[in-house]
């Protein structure tokens, strides 16, 4: 059951990619930034990882309502 949604600010991201190391569900697309796999999770897991590692902060996770 999905009960997290990802929220990415995608145009702040800088492409670290520290994301990517960080969690399996992030991936750096042709265009140097992130993009996660799944916005939508059953388990916060690694993602939360991802969010607190990010540089520019642009990863929240929400509870889905
Ligand atoms: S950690 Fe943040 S800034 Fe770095 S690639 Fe991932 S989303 Fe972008």
């Amino acid at each position: 059951m999905v009960k997290y949604v990802i929220e990415f600010n995608r145009d702040a991201c800088i492409g670290c990619g520290a994301c990517e190391k960080a969690c399996d569900n992030w991936v750096i697309q042709e265009d140097g930034k992130s993009k996660p796999k799944k916005a939508e999770l059953d388990e916060v897991g690694c993602n939360k990882d991802a969010a607190d590692i990010c540089p520019v902060a642009c990863i929240k996770i929400n509870e889905k309502k």
